[in-house]
């Protein structure tokens, strides 16, 4: 084998789902919804399938021309500037491609990426697979000593801007951020994006900006893209995810945006090894975002209408986990919530799973003894830096009612 592939052969997702499945669990586990994309755009992909207009052959290599036209004008609004559909979008087969297009296209041997712990498990590999070397660094808890307030949030882990700082060498190709973050929930404010910005431009670093919960903020939290923040749109690579924007996980559309000067390197990778992505699916997300352009910030908006249907989600399950005595970290965004499992003393006792990490047995423990499964948050963490995190484990709570609460109903009988 390559040595390219070597130490990453070790997989959470593949692990956990294959463990959630042979089990038949309450699956709380990985991160899609289980109940139906809205009904738009379920029929838009069966006109992409069916009658006359059908559309079962090749498209443009870089992106199916309906749906860069309409993703160019839709984020062209939001980032308040000229966004060219031809130049600057590239749809790929999810966020995960695109993710690996850049990587590709922009590390080489020898270059460093940072990137901000905890961060999506796949930002290793792909750096590693380039040939660069992942430079970490921590969001940390502020130290909150107050008893009484049990409840913490996401917005209290931050970066410190000195040890931010202390990461950027003459080597930092590139920096990857998560907003809102996978695991966490922490959505970065205006004032964060901005230190990490100013860094980005004192060095001459590129941002990869992984924005694909960018849909999901409560509680007044506002998504800020960093491609918006001022010095940012020539040194940034956003990426987004029609599988989240659109509960469609397993259509697998995703997209880089990026100016032409950076995108064209992405399209290097891109056509040389995918060529494109299904033209029927592109299509679908097309009309499903020509919609949401149409009724942008109104309340049929369904980019309006999942947030607030998954804020009732979030208050039900931090309150339930509350209340069997696990202090959770309530997130400012995104579909995920992660809980502290230090005050459960459990006697895990499986010889099957001896020397993991804590989590990774509690998580196994939980799957096999009650029915529930969940994700280690000690996954979402480089191997020098697993050890401080192995007492916590992350819930998605984009999920049905029914689910959520065969889930409560297993957390109560057992608590
Ligand atoms: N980035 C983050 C932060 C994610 O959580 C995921 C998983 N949904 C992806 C990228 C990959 O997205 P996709 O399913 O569109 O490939
Ligand atoms: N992004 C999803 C999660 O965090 C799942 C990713 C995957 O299954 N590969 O749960």
């Amino acid at each position: 084998h390559a040595r390219r592939i070597e130490g990453i052969d070790k997989n959470i997702w593949v692990e956990f789902t294959h463990l959630a499945a042979e089990y038949k669990v309450v699956n709380l586990g990985q991160g899609f919804p289980d109940f139906p994309p809205p009904t738009f755009i379920q029929e838009a992909f069966g006109r992409a399938v069916s009658g006359d207009y059908a559309m079962h052959q090749y498209t443009r290599a870089f992106g199916h021309p309906p749906l860069v036209k309409i993703l160019a004008k839709f984020f062209g609004r939001i980032i308040g500037r000229d966004v060219d559909p031809m130049e600057d979008f590239l749809i790929t087969v999810g966020a995960y491609q695109a993710l690996f297009c850049a990587f590709q296209a922009l590390v080489d041997e020898g270059d460093e990426v940072i990137i901000i712990e905890p961060f999506f498990d796949c930002y290793y590999p792909m750096v590693k697979m380039a040939g660069g070397t992942a430079v970490y660094v921590p969001l940390r808890p502020r130290g909150i000593c107050d008893q009484a307030q049990s409840v913490r949030s996401s917005a209290d882990w931050v970066l410190s801007p000195e040890e931010l700082a202390s990461k950027f060498t003459p080597r930092t190709k590139a920096i990857v951020i998560n907003t809102p973050n996978n695991p966490l929930g922490k959505v970065f404010q205006k004032e964060e994006l901005q230190v990490i910005a100013d860094l980005c431009v004192k060095h001459d670093v590129i941002c990869i900006s992984d924005e694909v919960y960018e849909w999901l903020t409560y509680d007044g939290n506002k998504h800020v893209k960093m491609a918006s923040v001022s010095g940012m749109w020539e040194r940034t690579v956003t990426i987004g995810s029609a599988g989240k924007s659109f509960s469609a996980t397993g259509w697998k559309v995703g997209w880089a945006m990026a100016p032409a000067h950076i995108m064209k390197h992405l399209k290097t990778v891109h056509q040389n090894s995918v060529y494109h992505t299904a033209t029927a699916a592109q299509e679908a997300v097309a009309m499903g975002f020509q919609r949401e352009y149409d009724k942008f910030g109104t309340e049929d908006s369904y980019f309006v209408q999942l947030p607030s249907m998954l804020h009732a989600k979030r208050l039900r399950l931090a309150q339930c986990l509350e209340s069997v005595g696990l202090q959770t970290i309530v997130p400012q965004g995104g579909y995920f919530m992660i809980t502290d499992i230090s005050s459960l003393k459990v006697d895990l006792n499986d010889p099957s799973t001896e020397g993991e990490p804590y989590d990774y047995r509690f998580v196994k423990w939980l799957i096999k003894e009650k029915g529930l499964a969940t994700i280690p948050v000690s996954a979402f963490y480089s191997p020098e830096h697993r050890a401080g995190f192995e007492n916590y484990i992350r819930f998605c709570f984009a999920k049905e009612d029914s689910t959520l609460n065969a889930a409560e109903d297993i957390l109560r009988q057992w608590s």
